[in-house]
């Protein structure tokens, strides 16, 4: 059989790598080319992902070493017994790709993930080796987001943690038991391990006190990637291990992936893939413990199915509820209390809260600071506007949930 051309490697692997929903170039430290020394930047934010095969340009090359893998995940197309057409790079191809990308700038990093070669250890030296010929060899400044494989020597990761940006070891599901039946060569206790010690190796960078935008070591933080949908946890479950990852490891972000059904795979997984909306309502119920001051038991004791609604957001649905605790006077409320109004985001309720030192806002005021008056009107108080019997309406949740998206129908 002929050997692959390194164009058809990179439609095998950037394919691969699709699956893996880890990956955003945020909060990382300031570094750039601009005096003339060194290649790339982390400058220009908020871009990520991934390459396409058929060469639209996305901000990080995002492929995998290899797509060989020893281990047998069932939930994994790559896995040991799946029928793909497999690929590897060596490493001076990824390096090559990922230089000659930039200079072309269609990237402006990479994300490097593989399937495990012969062993944690092999893997983990031959992604460093990526990072260390591309930071030490070319003086590549662009953001590096490596995976940390669980089991792989300290030594190694610690090693990678210096040259990368970020770091994410996947916690892969939700319950152990899950991890256990379907990726039976993945231990959750190392998995967690491996988590612990990156979390002490970046307190420890912290500890030293140097701006965050000046650590060497993973500057960017640490993050995982949870599979939604592949076992019956519920909503509720999966939230609350993202709420003992985020206090127990200090992560960054939780992603949460959903479930792709693969081909040829065990009979103990669900034919049909979970809706898409489900996981975008856990990155909002997500986004709630994070930045609106929402605690996990909150949330959860909205669901008492365990899993949230899929026809309104998370925070809509949890106003519904307490309908008593509206509405929220907008030129008197405290900040944590506007948090918890539907419609208004945090960089809304700032501008609330800067715009009310000078003036009494008016339901005008509001329409320029947030996206949509429609959501936030019933919940509110200004100096123009009072909902009156507006919220105690049964109809209130139907009329401010978005419809679902129109799905087309089929032809035949
Ligand atoms: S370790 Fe498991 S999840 Fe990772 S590539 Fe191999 S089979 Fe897939």
């Amino acid at each position: 059989m002929a050997a692959k051309t390194i164009g058809e490697k990179l439609a095998v692997l950037s394919d691969a790598a699709k699956y893996d929903a880890s990956c955003a170039s945020s909060g990382t430290k300031r570094r750039q080319s601009a005096k003339g020394t060194g290649i790339g930047s982390t400058e220009g934010s908020g871009i990520c992902h991934a390459y396409a095969p058929d060469g639209r340009c996305i901000s990080l090359l995002k492929i995998l070493l290899t797509n060989f893998c020893v281990f047998d995940c069932a939930y994994c197309v790559n896995r040991s017994s799946s029928n793909v057409e497999r690929a590897r790079f060596t490493v001076e191809e990824v390096v090559r790709l990922t230089l000659s990308f930039y200079r072309r700038n269609y990237i402006e990093g990479l994300f490097l993930s593989s399937g495990i070669i012969r062993s944690p250890d092999h893997t983990m030296e031959e992604i460093l080796r990526v990072a260390r010929s591309l930071r030490e060899t070319h003086d590549f400044r662009g953001y590096i987001h490596l995976k940390a494989i669980p089991g792989a020597d300290q030594r190694l990761i610690e090693e990678a943690g210096r040259h990368a940006d970020r770091l994410s070891v996947n916690i892969e599901l939700p319950v152990d038991a899950s991890v256990e039946r379907l990726a039976p060569e993945k231990k959750p206790a190392v998995i967690r391990r491996t988590m612990g010690a990156l979390r002490a190796r970046i307190e420890e960078a912290k500890d030293r006190g140097a701006d965050p935008k000046e650590r060497t070591f993973v500057p960017a933080g640490q993050s995982t990637q949870m599979i939604v949908g592949a076992d019956a946890a519920t909503d509720a479950t999966i939230l609350t291990k993202s709420a003992t990852l985020y206090g127990s490891y200090g992560l960054k972000r939780v992603y949460y992936s959903a479930f792709s059904p693969i081909p040829d795979t065990t009979s103990a997984l669900p034919a049909t893939k979970p809706p898409l909306m489900r996981e975008h309502r856990l990155y909002q119920a997500d986004w709630l413990m994070r930045f609106y001051g929402f605690e996990l038991s909150e949330i959860a004791a909205g669901l008492p199915d365990g899993m949230l609604p899929l026809d309104m957001d998370p925070k809509l649905a949890w106003a519904l509820a307490h309908r008593d605790l509206f509405p929220v006077d907008v030129n008197r409320a405290d900040r944590e209390r506007l948090l918890r109004v539907p419609g208004l985001g945090v960089k809304s309720v700032d501008r609330i809260c800067r715009a009310r030192r000078h003036t009494r806002l008016r339901l005008a005021d509001l329409a320029r600071v947030c996206r949509s008056l429609e959501p936030v009107r019933p919940f509110v108080v200004a100096e123009d506007w009072h909902p009156g019997g507006l919220l105690d309406r049964s109809a209130l949740g139907p009329t401010l949930a978005k419809p679902a998206r129109p799905v087309q129908l089929s032809l035949f």
